[in-house]
């Protein structure tokens, strides 16, 4: 049976026509699925109880399964979750004094390889569907209770988004819809490794989320050692790509830039990173690496060299923050998503 998961109201629609059934009952079923997050049609009271019937025997509404559930001492949970089409997806919840965030994958596995990331290790697997990207977020709200608050979504879990592009931007599309999940666009993220046709497609969409691109070096030469796709995209084409995104969408992009000891950190990449983003609208946010010993030959650099690297961008007038680490112990933080099985 094909799982309806995903499905926006136009498909919705489409899927009660063929079965013959009232077609105007689609809306109610994508606030079900969404705005409530029932997944049971037993439950929908609003719908006729022979509508309910059919739904049970003709369709499936599958978010995925929580399998698993890892707490850090900070409170941050990384979630195994057991989507629909198979294999194991990993998604993070963080909550703060002021606020919740989440971080959802869109595939399973990645096939960018970034030498400090485990995903990347991992290899390709398969792109997620919507429904089951859409599911990650469904599911732990309803574990944490989470109710209409609003929070933070970043799709910087496992996975290049821009990669799975068009599941992604489908399911962006249910996450702001006020009949849906009625999230702000403003409070979703994307993270891209730096693939710049995508990036060029997403600044002309109509709507979408904010952008960061993972920048985490400042030559060619050394971005091309941690992150392989800079042979296809080299920095001067993203930088090109990311001025005219600002441009033409007015929107400001964030730089990430994972701090490697011995790599990326020395006073000329300082510099160059200044240079860089002078005449963007960027800000940049400093991610220490989490190590993971025996696995990534890559360590953070010292506390006391982060916050230097940070006041010195500042000095610079460039607009730069520190993302400490969260979850580190339960292997959540960024870069350490790669299931179990994998590992
Ligand atoms: S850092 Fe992102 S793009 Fe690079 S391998 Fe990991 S998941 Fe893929």
């Amino acid at each position: 049976m094909t799982n309806l998961y995903g499905c926006d109201v136009e498909a919705l629609r489409g899927f009660l026509a063929r079965y013959d059934l009232p077609a105007f009952h689609a809306s109610q079923i994508y606030a079900w699925l969404y705005a409530r997050r029932r997944f049971d049609p037993a439950d929908w009271s609003d719908l006729p109880a022979s509508l309910r019937e059919r739904l049970q025997c003709d369709a499936v509404f599958d978010p995925g399964k929580i399998v698993a559930r890892t707490t850090a001492t900070d409170g941050t949970i990384k979630y195994g979750i057991s989507p629909d089409g198979g294999g194991t997806i990993e998604a993070v919840y963080m909550h703060y004094d002021d606020r919740v965030t989440l971080c959802v994958s869109s595939q399973v596995g990645c096939a960018l390889d970034c030498d400090f990331c485990l995903t990347g290790k991992m290899g390709f697997v398969r792109h997620l569907s919507p429904g089951e990207i859409l599911g990650q977020v469904a599911q732990i709200q309803n574990d944490r209770g989470l109710g209409e608050r609003p929070f933070n979504l970043v799709f910087m879990g496992m996975g290049e988004p821009l990669h799975n592009y068009d599941a992604v931007l489908a399911a962006f599309r249910v996450l702001v819809d006020p009949r849906g999940f009625g999230l702000s666009r403003k409070r979703i993220t994307v993270s891209t490794s730096g693939l710049v046709p995508a990036i060029e497609q997403l600044a002309a969409e109509p709507r979408r989320p904010r952008l960061a691109v993972s920048l985490n070096a400042t030559t060619d030469e050394t971005r091309e050692r941690i992150m392989p796709i800079n042979r296809k995209y080299p920095l001067a084409r993203l930088l090109e790509a990311c001025r005219e995104y600002t441009t033409t969408t007015g929107e400001r992009i964030t730089f990430e830039y994972v701090l490697l000891d011995g790599v990326n950190v020395a006073d000329d990449d300082l510099e160059r990173l200044a240079e860089m983003t002078r005449s963007l609208a960027v800000k940049v946010n400093l991610i220490p690496f989490n190590p993971v010993p025996d696995r990534l030959p890559y360590r953070p650099p010292s506390r006391q060299r982060v916050l230097q690297i940070r006041d010195e961008l500042l000095r610079r007038d460039v607009p730069a923050s520190i993302r400490w680490s969260r979850g580190t112990e339960a292997r959540a933080a960024c870069g350490q998503l790669a299931t179990e099985a994998t590992r």
